[in-house]
């Protein structure tokens, strides 16, 4: 029988995607036999991460710094721009250098089911971005939802009066796919093929 602060560790972890109550405790029975190199190195890296942290203002991703590493770095091309839905898609396409523009995060997708309209997605800094001129491709990688899909076309409609290419990620993406789950192979495949929104 665990003290309860050894069970609040386990139970704080096991909510962690990936990993369940067996996992955890596994982790914490680890931490607890590692406990002079292994917590102190923990607790400093929660601490650093806790931090620091903030969304960017630019194009809402999530890092360390504002503007993210990926809209301050200047080797990537400013003429390209792939929308996501979530913080997550941009590190699974980021995560080979599938994509070598910048992004945009929407923070979800268009959702009736959900209450969710286009005023409670990241659309109107999507269109600020693209006002500035320098965008002359957009790529739309909504997951291979419906509701990706709906909110694809959406994005595509309001995108359409300043006449940019508009592509999104070629079909063969699993029905349903989540981006962040696919392997980068057939990321990568979908990005290579990605055709123009009809
Ligand atoms: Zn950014």
């Amino acid at each position: 029988m665990a003290s309860q602060e050894i069970e609040a560790l386990s139970s704080t972890l096991a909510r962690l995607p990936g990993l369940g109550p067996r996992s955890a405790r596994r982790a914490v029975l680890w931490l607890v036999k590692n406990r002079e190199q292994a917590l102190p190195a923990l607790l400093d890296a929660l601490g650093a991460v806790s931090e620091t942290l903030v969304e960017c203002a630019t194009c809402g991703n999530v890092d360390t710094s504002n503007p993210c590493g990926i809209c301050a770095d200047h080797r990537r091309d400013a003429k390209s721009l792939c929308v996501v839905e979530d913080v997550a898609d941009v590190w699974a396409l980021d995560r080979a250098r599938l994509f070598s523009g910048r992004y945009h995060v929407l923070g979800g997708r268009l959702s009736a089911l959900d209450g969710i309209g286009p005023e409670d997605l990241n659309i109107t800094d999507l269109l600020t971005r693209v006002e500035g001129g320098e965008v002359d491709e957009v790529v739309l990688a909504m997951n291979a939802t419906l509701e990706g899909q709906t909110t694809a076309h959406y994005i595509a409609e309001r995108l359409e009066p300043f006449g940019l290419r508009i592509t999104q990620l070629a079909h063969g993406l699993p029905v349903g796919g989540e981006l962040d789950y696919l392997d980068e192979g057939t990321l990568a495949q979908a990005l290579r093929a990605r055709r123009p929104v009809e």
